[in-house]
């Protein structure tokens, strides 16, 4: 398994608890380390997917949007607010969790070899594995320059967005949408988090983030995640995502806060996803194979869906290696049943949403979508954000509000 992030950390953890000889490999060197995600997810995630109370930072139970404008200025637009009674969700401690799902994994017997990074694999064939015809061997560097090679019947690449073994595969048709963002974690005063402290709340508009979104999440012991991503279009010059970070934080009276660590990354999904999930004994997960989603800049519940996915058909293929190529053929179909068509409209919405959003004219069309939803509750949002229920307002609102104007290129 190269890649200890959610979707290797949990298959490594399904198929060691399952009797697998399982390997997990990350470059890092500690999955505290580049914690580049914001790890927002909703309460039905922990549920669905058993994560324990260590991995949560904060939980939160509302939402608070700042559309186009200045905020708190009397003459701009203030921010929106919708709170449930419970909470709705939770913000993980992304470092945590790679850490528990590598830590699970290693109490069921997996090794787990941090430090080390894959730099090739390929197959070749074996004496000692007949009815399999050949394995595979993956090829690992340490950051000091030496070298080993694991032999393994499967490798699974679960790198990212990085692609590091499975590569590029997007088509023409079905390029691969990039969205990049910086997060800052920021510690604050005593007493001054409650204001950002049980919601998460968004920064929308032109005049935040062109062609993206702000944000500010609570953590655990006074912290905030502040952050700004955006998708990237080739056709026009975008300001650089510091300056609209600083924006946030000034708006936000957040600018003298200590900053504890700045991160950032990239998440890349093609919206189609019809690249190709396996090649030979090597199998793509998560991000390798576009299941981040861009609408939300989510991912985490994605990858960990693919994993759930992927164990029980690699485990069947490894207990019948003479129709593993049958078995394994129902892996992208079934990834795609399992993310659901909500899933895929979302990921159309959401080239075109992000890119449109670029325009006073696109500001307004905005402010009029912020208006309607004001009678809303704050469930209702997260059913339209989480689980894409569009078709209650947004599926006719969303293109038509934020993505008229059609985005060049
Ligand atoms: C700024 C930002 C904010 C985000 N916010 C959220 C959010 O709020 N909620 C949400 O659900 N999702 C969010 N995401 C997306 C989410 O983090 C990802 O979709 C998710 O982490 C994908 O999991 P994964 O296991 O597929 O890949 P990753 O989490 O990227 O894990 C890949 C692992 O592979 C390792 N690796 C890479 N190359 C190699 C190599 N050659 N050899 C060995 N190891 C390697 C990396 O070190 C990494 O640990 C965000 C992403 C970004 C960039």
């Amino acid at each position: 398994m190269v890649g200890a992030g959610p979707s290797g950390g949990e298959l490594a953890r399904l198929l060691a608890q399952a009797g697998v000889d399982v390997v997990l490999v990350d470059r890092l060197s500690d999955l505290d380390h580049a914690a580049f995600s914001s790890a927002a997810l909703p309460l039905s995630a922990l549920d669905r997917f058993g994560l324990p109370e260590q991995v949560v930072a904060a939980r939160w139970r509302g939402w608070q949007l700042v559309g186009p404008g200045a905020y708190g200025d009397e003459e701009g637009t203030q921010a929106r607010h919708w709170m449930a009674a419970q909470p709705l969700g939770a913000v993980l401690d992304f470092g945590a969790l790679r850490r528990w799902l590598a830590s699970q994994a290693e109490g069921w017997g997996a090794a787990v070899q941090l430090g080390w990074r894959a730099v090739q694999c390929g197959s070749q064939t074996s004496s000692a594995s007949p009815l399999i015809g050949s394995t595979m061997a993956t090829v690992l560097q340490a950051s000091g320059g030496q070298q080993r090679t694991i032999t393994s019947d499967w490798v699974v690449d679960a790198s990212g967005e990085s692609r590091a073994l499975l590569g590029e595969r997007a088509s023409r048709q079905d390029p691969l949408v990039t969205g990049v963002g910086v997060e800052w974690l920021l510690q604050l005063p005593d007493g001054q988090a409650p204001k950002w402290g049980d919601r998460l709340s968004f920064f929308l508009g032109s005049s935040w983030v062109q062609q993206g979104y702000g944000w500010i999440f609570p953590m655990a012991h006074n912290q905030l995640k502040v952050g700004v991503c955006r998708v990237s279009d080739p056709s026009r010059s975008q300001p650089p995502l510091t300056a609209e970070l600083a924006k946030v934080l000034k708006a936000s009276d957040l600018q003298t806060a200590p900053v504890l660590d700045r991160h950032g990354g990239r998440i890349r999904s093609s919206v189609r996803r019809r690249e190709p999930h396996r090649k030979g004994r090597l199998l793509g997960l998560g991000d390798v194979v576009s299941t981040a989603n861009l609408l939300g800049g989510e991912g985490i519940r994605h990858a960990l869906t693919s994993s759930r996915v992927l164990a029980p058909l690699l485990q069947e293929a490894l207990y019948r290696p003479s129709q593993a190529d049958r078995i394994l053929e129902a892996y992208p179909s079934q990834l795609r049943q399992a993310l659901g068509w909500r899933w895929n409209l979302s990921g159309r919405l959401a080239r075109r949403t992000w890119l449109g959003l670029a325009d006073a004219n696109a500001d307004q069309r905005l402010e009029r979508l912020l208006n309607g939803l004001q009678t809303k509750r704050a469930e209702d949002i997260s059913s339209l954000l989480f689980d894409y229920r569009f078709e209650r307002y947004g599926l006719k609102a969303l293109p038509y509000l934020f993505a008229r104007s059609q985005p060049r290129g």
